[in-house]
């Protein structure tokens, strides 16, 4: 999952990205609506967390020109205490969600997840023969048991989960997982399916290695008309 923060304040952002990147998503910053703007047409995001209250060009404006785009991206706004008006015109200009500031943790990752779970149009449960994953709450299952897995890996899984028996190309990989200024180079890919390997693997659960092009992971027949399928 990647996300855009458009965010000017230093402290609010700081704390939002380290938090979401310690939950695995990808995180990209900008800190004025005209490089959201920019960066909005130049990427696509699972989801955009706006700040109604932008230098250079206002979370409105931004948010009119991406739905003017006929973009669907999922968009939670932030606004200010006082800023009723501020709500209803974010809602008005096609924000599906909002927060007033300040806001706790916890509170901003339920709404982020319920929003990422209706831009992919999955199922919120992912069944992949023995394996077993939750999009409310991010948890992976092998035969029932929970899987522990690091951030990252729980995000490269998701990937995979939402794509099962289909290829899902490395620089996909890449891009889905890294924030700007964030190197993840194809050997890391590569460590990152090891260990996923040797985690999901006893359980009966393959990533199959796709030579020169990616990885996919394998979906047992059986399973072929289950949920996930041709749902991304
Ligand atoms: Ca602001």
């Amino acid at each position: 999952m990647r996300l855009l923060l458009a965010e000017d304040d230093r402290i609010i952002s700081q704390g939002l990205i380290a938090a979401l990147r310690k939950s695995g998503y990808a995180v990209d910053h900008v800190n004025n609506g005209a490089d959201a703007d920019t960066a909005l047409l130049s990427q696509l995001y699972d989801l955009l967390i706006l700040d109604l209250g932008l230098p250079r060009l206002s979370g409105i404006e931004v948010l009119k020109r991406l739905r003017a785009r006929k973009v669907t991206m999922p968009v939670l706004v932030l606004t200010a205490q006082d800023g009723v008006d501020d709500r209803v015109r974010g809602l008005d200009a096609g924000a599906d969600d909002y927060l007033t500031k300040p806001f706790a943790l916890p509170e901003l990752f339920a709404r982020v997840r319920a929003l990422t779970r209706r831009g992919t149009g999955n199922p919120t449960r992912i069944e992949v023969g023995s394996l077993s994953y939750d999009q409310s709450d991010r948890i992976a299952r092998l035969n029932g048991e929970i899987v522990d897995l690091s951030a990252r890996e729980l995000a490269l899984l998701e990937i995979l989960l939402l794509r099962a028996g289909r290829l899902v190309a490395k620089d996909q990989l890449i891009d889905q997982l890294c924030s700007w200024g964030e190197e993840v180079s194809n050997n890391a890919i590569e460590v990152y399916i090891h260990r996923l390997r040797k985690k999901l693997e006893p359980g009966g659960a393959r990533i199959v290695t796709v030579r020169g092009l990616g990885y996919c992971l394998e979906k047992p027949a059986e399973a072929a008309d289950s949920a996930a399928d041709g749902k991304v």
